[in-house]
């Protein structure tokens, strides 16, 4: 096949979803997914996850490690009340490239804004350079050895407040050990697994939820 999976669910979605509507966007890319190429997106079944505890949290202020195209950034945004903010950051030029497009196309591109570079970059950087003060909900999602390394960053630079919510996907599989043992056994988090099944195949997963309890 020519060209870029990511291109081609783009193109997908152009062709096929409602310009300025959310939810269509996401189902859109979970039909391409099932039924034409697999993509890494968090997907429909573990994405019904994922917007139980985006509204349990109903947050202002989110940020998401791994953009990817787009697709959970645009599943989050659709949930959001007004004046709430979600920052993604994606290193990959072409998924970032495709992620603003697909996030302009939903119409969430107000509430949503691509941070294109390393989260090992960004994260240091998001009080003084983005006028965050501390933040309500992150959802981890890019590559496994950069969830614990991540997560202490953000603890470090003090951007978790009593009851701020880490979600992380694929603590199943691929796994996640060090992450897990982490936050299970650090004392500063309230954890939940949420058992699910690997974006758009039939395979165990899990999201794991981490409420920050404060520094002790
Ligand atoms: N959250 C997306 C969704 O559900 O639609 C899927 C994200 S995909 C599994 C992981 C993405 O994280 C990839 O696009 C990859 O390039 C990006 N990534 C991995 N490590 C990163 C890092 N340290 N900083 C920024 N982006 C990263
Ligand atoms: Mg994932």
């Amino acid at each position: 096949m020519e060209g870029l999976k990511e291109q081609r669910m783009l193109d997908f979605v152009v062709e096929n979803a409602v310009r300025g509507d959310p939810q269509s966007v996401v189902d859109t890319i979970d039909n391409f997914c099932r039924n034409k190429e697999w993509a890494m997106n968090v997907g429909d079944e573990k994405g019904l996850i994922l917007d139980e505890v985006v509204k349990e949290t109903d947050p202002l202020m989110v940020v998401e490690l791994g953009t990817y195209c787009g697709y959970s950034a645009v599943r989050i945004a659709r949930l959001l009340k007004p004046g709430a903010r979600i920052l993604t950051m994606e290193m990959n030029p072409v998924h970032a490239s495709v992620a603003r497009q697909m996030i302009e196309f939903a119409g969430v591109n107000n509430t949503v804004h691509v941070l294109e570079g390393s989260t090992a970059d960004f994260i240091p950087q998001l009080k003084q350079n983005y006028g965050v003060d501390t933040l309500d909900f992150v959802f981890l999602d890019h590559w496994k050895d950069r969830y614990l390394i991540d997560t202490k960053l953000l603890e470090e630079c003090q951007l978790l407040r009593k009851g701020s919510v880490l979600l992380a996907d694929n603590v199943v599989y691929p796994g996640i050990p060090d992450f897990l043992e982490h936050v299970r056994t650090c004392g500063r988090y309230d954890c939940t697994n949420y058992p699910s099944r690997v974006q758009y195949m039939n395979k165990e997963d899990a999201l794991e939820k981490a409420v920050f309890k404060g520094c002790l």
